[in-house]
């Protein structure tokens, strides 16, 4: 390539500007280069995707554009098939070298980069990608994993410094559809605010008072709101790194102080890397049971229960301020997000494939690595974990004694008393009229019945987890299959 050949940051997942190799990286190779992203066609019309996601990223590429105009940069947005947005960049003018993180993504965005590097293999351009918080591609066992993650998370922070360009910003045929931008514009403030500045904010807050009572708070649906770090969609936007996370807790006063709190929150760190590695070795756990025997179970899928259950009209309190809360905020404790599958597949006896993109879609921290294990692992479908089956009644009872958060979001049961609150179906006909609510008019009925649901559901998982076929998926499973290398 010739010595006026410019180079490009594909940002991706990692849409911050320190602790970000393949920034420093092209500032280091001392040549002209851009920043871009990528609005992929393709892969914002999956079943995963939602139009929050995309609005928290565009925010995210805001509030970089900020913190990069002393130095007349800007992240160029493209939109359109990756393939062809890099066909148009190449043929437009020539390019160097090609500097990105690698994603563990879905199956899709794993068959994009592997066309994309075609392309650029075809055009002789280097393609030079670094690994995201200490996943490693192409691994053959994990054997040596947790301490290759620790030493990562030890290692000294990446200190990005940018300097100023005279680069102009492409005219290009690929800008975003303008109903999209439109929509894109708008940022609902009950979605947490996106970007690197935002997330140093809640790291900063959860330091100094909010996660001292984490892990007493954690199971609760109202107090984690506050208790809880709510780092997860800047992790997962790569608004920030694990190790910036990870550096910035072991060095804070506070966190000295409150060493049980913060320990279960580090540990939790470690759960996210470990989750996403294991995707990046197998990603099929989005379409087919982690275990292959479960594949042969009946469900029911009463299409009524499953609308229900997204609407958050299932009659069962918890269980619809919970989806109703995620519906309109993005957010809710795992516990929470735990009973809601439970409550799916165990009592609607519905098949998690039916209700894993609603939430997919709903989460502003949506993580392929880590939706699509967890969602299999509370539908019991991995064979290996325990199956946990989440009664709502007792967890409402245990983690939102009065009410308060149930009251919040279902605004219907608003007059209830505490006594009732838990299980209004339960009230007389005058009792109702007392607690100022008509039980199957105002709010629904329960679509099921939980003690008879709940025991059909535990004989069918764990009737097929008897079952021989998946003994010998169980075997297969533990043999570590590579994939993307
Ligand atoms: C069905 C289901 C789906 C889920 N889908 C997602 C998802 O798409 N994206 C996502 O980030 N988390 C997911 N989780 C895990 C967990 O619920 C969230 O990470 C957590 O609630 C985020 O809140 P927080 O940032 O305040 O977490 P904190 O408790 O403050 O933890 C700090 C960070 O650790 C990581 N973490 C916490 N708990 C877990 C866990 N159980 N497994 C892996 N990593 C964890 C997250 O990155 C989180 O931001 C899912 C859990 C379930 C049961």
């Amino acid at each position: 390539m010739g010595k006026d050949a410019l180079n490009i940051v594909w940002l991706k997942r990692d849409l911050r500007l320190c602790d970000h190799k393949p920034l420093f990286e092209a500032e280091a190779a001392q040549l002209p280069y851009r920043i871009i992203y990528i609005f992929d066609s393709e892969l914002i019309n999956r079943q995963d995707c939602s139009l929050r996601h995309l609005q928290f990223i565009y925010h995210s590429i805001s509030d970089l554009n900020e913190q990069l105009s002393p130095f007349n940069r800007e992240v160029e947005i493209f939109y359109g098939k990756s393939v062809e947005v890099f066909k148009y960049l190449i043929s437009n003018e020539p390019i160097g070298t090609i500097f990105s993180h690698e994603e563990t993504g879905v199956q899709q965005s794993w068959e994009r980069d592997k066309a994309v590097a075609k392309v650029f293999k075809d055009s002789k351009i280097k393609w030079f990608e670094y690994p995201t918080n200490g996943i490693i591609r192409g691994i053959k066992n994990r054997f040596e994993w947790d301490k290759h993650w620790a030493d990562t998370m030890k290692s000294p922070l990446i200190l990005n410094n940018y300097t100023q360009t005279s680069i102009i910003l492409l005219e290009h045929p690929f800008k975003l559809p303008i109903e999209l931008l439109e929509e894109l514009k708008l940022y609902p403030k009950h979605f947490q605010p996106a970007g690197p500045k935002s997330a140093v904010r809640y790291l900063e807050s959860f330091f100094d008072s909010r996660g001292e009572s984490y892990h007493w708070a954690i199971s609760k649906p109202e107090e984690s709101r506050y208790h809880c770090s709510r780092l997860s969609p800047y992790i997962a936007w790569g608004n920030i790194s694990i190790r910036q996370v990870y550096q910035l807790t072991k060095s804070n006063l506070n966190v000295q102080k409150h060493k049980r709190a913060f320990n279960a929150f580090i540990t939790r760190l470690h759960w996210h890397c470990h989750f996403i590695q294991k995707f990046e070795v197998e990603c099929s756990y989005e379409t087919r049971c982690v275990n292959s025997g479960y594949e042969e179970i009946q469900w029911e899928n009463n299409p009524e229960y499953l609308e229900a259950w997204k609407q958050g009209m299932t009659g069962y309190p918890l269980v619809d301020a919970c989806m109703r809360a995620v519906n309109k905020t993005g957010w809710i404790n795992f516990r929470m997000r735990a009973m809601l599958v439970s409550f799916l597949c165990h009592n609607l006896d519905i098949d998690w494939k039916l209700g894993v993109y609603h939430l997919a879609q709903q989460f502003l921290d949506y993580e392929p690595g880590i939706h699509f294990p967890q969602f299999q692992m509370q539908a019991g479908t991995t064979g290996v974990n325990t199956i946990r089956i989440y009664n709502p009644i007792k967890q409402s009872m245990d983690h939102d004694p009065n009410g308060t958060f149930i009251k919040k979001w279902v605004p219907e049961l608003q007059k209830v008393s505490k006594e009732h609150i838990h299980e209004p179906w339960k009230m007389t006909l005058l009792e109702q009229q007392f607690n100022g609510i008509e039980i199957g008019k105002d709010y629904p009925k329960p679509l099921v019945d939980l003690k008879s649901s709940a025991k059909k559901g535990r004989e069918k998982i764990w009737g097929q987890r008897k079952n021989t076929l998946v003994q010998e998926e169980k075997k297969r499973i533990l043999k570590v299959h590579t994939r993307r290398n």
